[in-house]
């Protein structure tokens, strides 16, 4: 039987493992930071609509460029941007693929500060791009100096930098994004899918859009829109940014059904966005509440939460799925990664923890 290793894949892929949580059905999953609250019935209703719309005209390839959405996408940032400044793809995984494809490649860099998100080192790979894993502090912050030096010392192609942080909830000061705009010799891109989460007083690297044409904001409808099932991520930046990334977009790459959902969820922003202060008030209960039984708990401006340390993190993990709840195997070794659900999910995953730590 042909085995993948029979298979003349690239030398650079052999040995490597696919990216993916467990998807398990259990009661309680807190394991891939998505919105516990599905969409209301008012909201499916108008998907219904629009997707019969959609399905009228899907003998036709959809808009290429997107630009309703686009536009759509500008008018919910503000900021003063337009749709030349936005681009959309399949997951802000796939904005994330397409500025690897543009701007890194065979013989340039990439560089980022982990514990983070792990799928910007594996698409670096899978582009071939070189990745430099710089380190966070201690508390999971930036260290201007430090940072500035690590960029000085490599001089990266790119520059990721993940704030609010997966899987650490850190967000970073502006100041800090500012110090590594003036040095870093390429692209900075502030990967933002967690930015409505933040607590009062961080704020997004939008605002340092103008004048700064070589950085690259990323977000998603996966967390806060509460869509991960669409698959729609997108990018603010200069406008000539997305004229590299038409380079190596697929044609069509984004379908019309996918485009028609996503601009009635925008439609609903109001509602769906609903969600997000309750889910913050859950977070923020949900670190007093560790931290109130003696773990360690970082920080969190995201949905979810990273508390330790353990011993033997997996046996912890494993307890609590014992238990129905699913959380994520993540980060430094010790910590584990809770992502906030509704308020009967977090009670539930209280009692399985207070059972497995006694
Ligand atoms: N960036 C970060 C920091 C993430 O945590 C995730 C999802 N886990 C993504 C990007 C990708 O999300 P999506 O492709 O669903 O937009």
């Amino acid at each position: 039987m042909t085995g993948l290793s029979d298979l003349p894949i690239r030398d650079d892929l052999r040995g490597r493992s696919p990216y993916g949580a467990p998807q398990l059905d259990v009661p309680v999953q807190l394991n891939t930071n998505e919105n516990p609250y599905p969409p209301t019935p008012e909201l499916v209703e108008d998907l219904a609509q629009a997707v019969r719309r959609a399905g009228a005209g899907l003998n036709r390839y959809p808009d290429r460029d997107a630009v309703e959405l686009r536009k759509d996408l500008a008018d919910y940032l503000g900021h003063g941007l337009t749709a030349e400044n936005l681009w959309a793809a399949n997951g802000s995984n796939e904005i994330i693929q397409q500025i690897l494809q543009a701007f890194g490649g065979p013989g340039r860099s990439a560089l980022g500060f982990e514990p983070s998100y792990s799928m910007h080192s594996i698409i670096a790979g899978s582009t071939s791009t070189r990745w430099i894993a710089a380190e966070r502090e201690a508390d999971f912050g930036l260290d201007p100096a430090r940072a500035i030096a690590v960029i000085e010392a490599h001089e990266p192609d790119l520059v990721f930098l993940t704030s609010p942080n997966n899987p650490t909830g850190t967000a970073l000061p502006l100041d800090v994004i500012a110090e590594v705009l003036a040095v870093a010799p390429g692209m900075v891109v502030v990967d933002e899918a967690y930015a409505e989460f933040a607590r009062a007083g961080t704020a997004s690297a939008l605002s340092l859009l103008p004048g700064h044409d070589r950085l690259i904001v990323t977000r998603t409808m996966s967390k806060a829109f509460a869509m991960a099932g669409t698959r729609v991520g997108y990018l603010a930046a200069h406008p000539a940014v997305i004229d590299a990334l038409l380079l190596v977009r697929l044609p069509y790459h984004l379908s019309a059904l996918t485009q028609a959902a996503a601009r009635v969820a925008l439609a609903h922003r109001e509602t769906l966005l609903g969600t997000v202060d309750a889910l913050r008030a859950e977070r923020d209960a949900t670190v007093e509440w560790l931290r109130g039984r003696g773990l360690r708990v970082a920080d969190s401006d995201a949905n979810f939460v990273l508390f330790g340390e353990f011993g033997d993190r997996h046996d912890v993990w494993r307890r609590l799925l014992d238990r129905g709840v699913l959380i994520r195997e993540v980060g430094p070794e010790g910590w584990l990664r809770v992502t906030i659900g509704t308020p009967e999910e977090m009670a539930a995953f209280r009692a399985a923890l207070t059972e497995v730590i006694q």
